[in-house]
């Protein structure tokens, strides 16, 4: 379960570490009672929806008016499949000296929590962990003697972070209480800043709960019920009544079967490919493969989309006849790449010859390919 930003920020602020002032609004009007309150400079973002920075969606405004029309422009509109429906503002902080990263998170190789540590916060960390994994410190907390604080001292010593590097560490430990008091997976930081005046401030937050353990939280529960709003497509192959999960990546996915669909998604991940979503579709048939494309389209952050299915029953010929009359009506902008096999292939194969959609029988290669096309990114 996922706790967003302004949940957490309380449950930072009640374990001591600081965030700035901030009130959420839902509506124009709340927007604007709400600055009455802060009236100074603040920082608005939308809540739940992942790389604001990137995607211009942190801005900054001085006057109630400003700040009414960022929220006119924000709320209800979709970003990546979401409808935005809340927005943090929060009064910004001056002077902004040092942007850092911290996560706790598990370390499934080292069994164990860690303690990871950047001073090139602010920007995506998977980024850095490729441009300079040397800027990335990892420190394995252990489970019986908790945070070696000595060690973490010792590393942030050679950060240059002068008279903040106590509260740094003090921030460190703060979050590993919250990470172990609320069964985290992960709990992160990004950024946690450092300001002229050397006050550290967390301007970001995420907290990942297992979710084996939500019968200990009974205080999670109202934030459950509050944040279990599903997308729009969620709620729409709701509706048809098959499986469906947004993720973040760039590969659409329309498979049948929860299994084969969870090889599908392993398969990607092996190969470097990064699934958009989680599709167990339940009508395995020209129509249902038309509508299955059709709304897994919409989302304008795709390359590719793997079409994966194994026909036991079902009439490859049909699937294939609705998949190629999609292309060739809807002239998707991305490619489509199946791997339709098993009942009455032969004729599957014949259509999609036919109307020029890739076909491949081995899952593997049709993995690979479709990871090496979305990867390029020049697909559109
Ligand atoms: P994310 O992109 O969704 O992770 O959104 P963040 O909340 O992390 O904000 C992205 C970036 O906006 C941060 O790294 C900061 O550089 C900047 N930012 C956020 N809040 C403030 C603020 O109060 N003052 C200033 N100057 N910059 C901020
Ligand atoms: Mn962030």
């Amino acid at each position: 379960m996922q706790i967003y930003e302004d949940d957490a920020k309380e449950f930072f602020r009640a374990a001591g570490i600081d965030v700035p002032r901030f009130f959420i609004a839902d509506s124009v009007d709340g927007a604007g009672a709400g600055f009455r309150g802060i009236n100074s400079r603040v920082v608005v973002k939308p809540i739940g929806i992942k790389g604001r920075g990137k995607l211009g969606l942190v801005r900054f405004t001085d006057s109630e008016e400003g700040l009414r029309s960022v929220a006119r422009e924000m709320l209800g509109k979709e970003v990546n499949g979401k409808r935005v429906s809340k927005l943090i503002v929060e009064e910004t902080v001056p002077s902004i000296k040092r942007e850092l990263y911290l996560a706790i998170t598990i370390d499934d190789i080292l069994r164990s929590a860690v303690v990871v540590f950047s001073t090139r916060g602010g920007v995506d960390i998977e980024e850095v962990s490729r441009s300079d994994p040397g800027a990335i410190a990892k420190i394995p907390v252990s489970i019986t003697a908790g945070i070696d604080m000595l060690a973490v001292s010792d590393r942030l010593a050679g950060m240059g972070l002068g008279a903040a590097a106590g509260k740094v560490a003090a921030a460190v430990e703060s979050a590993y209480s919250l990470f172990r008091k609320y069964d985290a997976e992960t709990l992160e930081i990004n950024p946690l800043v450092v300001t002229g005046d050397d006050r550290v401030l967390a301007l970001d937050a995420l907290i990942n709960v297992n979710d084996d353990s939500l019968f200990r939280h009974p205080e999670l529960a109202e934030i459950r019920q509050r944040n279990n709003a599903q997308s729009d497509h969620e709620r729409r192959m709701a509706e048809l009544g098959w499986s469906y999960v947004d993720l973040e990546g760039n590969i659409g996915i329309v498979c049948s079967g929860a299994g084969l669909t969870m090889a599908t998604l392993d398969m990607l991940n092996a190969y470097g490919g990064r699934a958009a979503n989680f599709l167990d579709m339940a009508q395995v048939d020209g129509d249902g493969l038309y509508k299955a494309l059709d709304i897994i389209m919409e989302r304008k952050d795709l390359d590719a989309v793997f079409v994966n299915l194994f026909a036991g029953l079902n009439d490859c010929k049909k699937m294939a006849e609705g998949i190629a009359r999609y292309s060739s009506e809807k002239k998707p902008p991305i490619p489509i790449i199946a791997r339709v096999v098993g009942n009455n292939e032969d004729e599957g194969f014949k259509i999609f010859q036919d109307a020029n959609v890739t076909n491949l029988t081995s899952l593997e290669e049709a993995a690979q390919m479709v990871t090496r096309v979305a990867n390029d990114g020049n697909t559109r």
